[in-house]
């Protein structure tokens, strides 16, 4: 029998992770497959963890791995990946806003022969006006900016097959911009689609803040376009400034000295000195995410690891 491996991130979660489990196990074992749930607890504060050890004491097919602080999401991720240990593995949140339902279907797919199948949703219940136009107005940026594609509205939850985790495992950059990194790496991807639900209970851990750091690692870690930008921008205007200044002098030699001019000159002033402080902005985002790289501190600590042991019942 084939072996799968879910893998699910969590934070504060205490009010979600036994209807998680119990949604899961039933779901899992109308799957025809030997499976393991692996959750990686992301530093959370509450019960979270001891509701996670009870499980597993009741299912040696629960196991957890401890991380040392809260990291994020991401690198909760990524350590969960890098212990993976099955054929094949599904990312999930546990919040059920990702529909476990879907597991059936993609491990189909994945039996036809695609490497990740991804869940894309068809719509955003009880998201606001405002995160759905900003998310949307991401990727269309993003997709134009860089050479990978980035399936729209798809988030973390996918099927991946053992050799794609394994190819994404040895990407390390410290940036973790995951959707970015799982499109990088290829293989025979498939979507399939889903409607969104809201959060099961407890809050969403994202705010506009950081949903805007999101969209800015995104950006940074997958093109070079902004700081193009700085070029292009610097160009014309230095080009602009070249013919103005010819046309400038000409009128001073030819006409005599011309003491007006105070407002297009404050308004000259402005408009360079903001646009090189965007530029030195610009830069200093790669300049700092180059920094982050090169101390080349590990991803994530881990403060327990206990696998789950694969067993066809309950003990
Ligand atoms: N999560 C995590 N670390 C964090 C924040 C969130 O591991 O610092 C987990 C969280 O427990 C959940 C998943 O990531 O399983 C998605 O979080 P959330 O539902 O808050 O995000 P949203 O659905 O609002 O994007
Ligand atoms: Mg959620």
């Amino acid at each position: 029998m084939k072996k799968l491996q879910i893998i699910v991130p969590v934070f504060n979660e205490q009010e979600v992770v036994d209807i998680f489990y119990e949604k899961m196990k039933q779901i899992l074992s109308t799957c025809g497959v030997q499976w393991t749930i692996l959750f990686v607890d992301d530093g959370s504060s509450d019960g979270t963890v001891s509701h996670i050890e009870f499980l597993r004491h009741k299912d040696s097919r629960v196991g957890f791995i401890s991380l040392s602080r809260n990291f994020g999401k991401e690198y909760a991720l990524t350590a969960g990946l890098d212990h993976a240990d099955a054929d094949a593995v599904v990312v999930i949140d546990v919040d059920l806003q990702d529909p476990p339902e879907l597991i059936p279907q993609m491990l189909q797919e994945w039996q036809k022969g695609y490497d990740v199948i991804y869940a894309t949703r068809r719509k955003r219940e009880g998201e606001t006006y405002l995160k759905k136009a900003t998310a949307s107005w991401f990727y269309t940026v993003i997709n134009k900016m860089s050479k990978i594609s980035i399936p729209k509205d798809t988030g973390d939850y996918r099927l991946m097959d053992i050799k794609a985790v394994r190819a994404i495992n040895k990407l390390r950059e410290s940036n973790r911009f995951m959707k970015g990194i799982f499109a990088w790496v290829g293989y025979k991807q498939k979507a399939i689609y889903f409607d969104r639900k809201e959060r099961f209970a407890g809050e969403t851990k994202f705010n506009m803040r950081k949903l805007f750091s999101f969209a800015m690692d995104g950006i940074t870690s997958f093109s070079y376009v902004p700081l193009k930008f700085a070029t292009w921008i610097g160009t014309a205007v230095a080009l602009f400034s070249f013919l103005y200044g010819i046309k400038v002098i000409l009128k001073a030699l030819i006409f005599g000295g011309d003491p007006q001019g105070y407002p297009t000159m404050m308004v000259v002033i402005l408009f360079l000195g903001g646009i090189q402080l965007m530029a030195l902005g610009i830069i200093g985002e790669y300049l700092g995410r180059l920094f982050e790289e090169n101390k080349q501190r590990p991803l994530y600590l881990i403060d327990k690891y206990h696998p789950p042991k694969a067993a066809d019942k309950e003990d």
